[in-house]
């Protein structure tokens, strides 16, 4: 679904087990979109959030719709939430979605085909003799952008 929320309201959490809420008036032509998010329920996914003067956020899953209230004027005021430790960045392809990183347990070697990241992960490709599909090695996954990454990002 796609859907717009006017004078909208965005509280990033600071804590990896933060909530993230955003909220903001809905119009009537995406109302129906927001209404079939149930109340209370899990799995919708936010493939790009564009909020002016921040970089595009992007949740994977597990957004869920907290408070749908109609105004006396007809307008509907819609929060959604979701876990604060998925957010990430959203990638630049036009289908969205969260950028991810992996990190491995050893820096990448001279090999290494992958984009390397700020925070010390890469962007794995499919070839890399290190990191791709042939060598699968155990790494660990954040969003791009997202408080982990930001983490590592100042450790490094
Ligand atoms: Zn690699
Ligand atoms: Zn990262």
């Amino acid at each position: 679904m796609g859907g717009r929320l006017d004078d909208p309201f965005l509280t990033l959490a600071s804590d990896i087990e933060g909530e993230d809420r955003l909220s903001g008036w809905s119009t009537d032509r995406d109302a129906d979109a927001f209404a079939t998010l149930g109340a209370g329920e899990f799995g919708a996914m936010l493939r790009r959030l564009t909020v002016p003067g921040a970089e595009a956020l992007a949740v994977p899953g597990e957004v869920r719709l907290l408070d749908r209230s109609q105004a006396g004027t007809g307008g509907l005021r819609v929060t959604l939430a979701w876990p604060a430790r998925l957010r990430g960045m959203a990638s630049l392809r036009s289908a969205g979605g969260v950028v991810r990183h992996a990190v491995a347990y050893t820096a990448p070697g001279e090999v290494c085909v992958c984009r390397r990241q700020e925070c010390g992960g890469v962007t794995p490709v499919g070839w890399c003799a290190e990191h791709g599909d042939a060598a699968a090695p155990a790494m660990e996954w954040h969003p791009g952008g997202g408080l982990r990454c930001m983490e590592l990002t100042v450790r490094s």
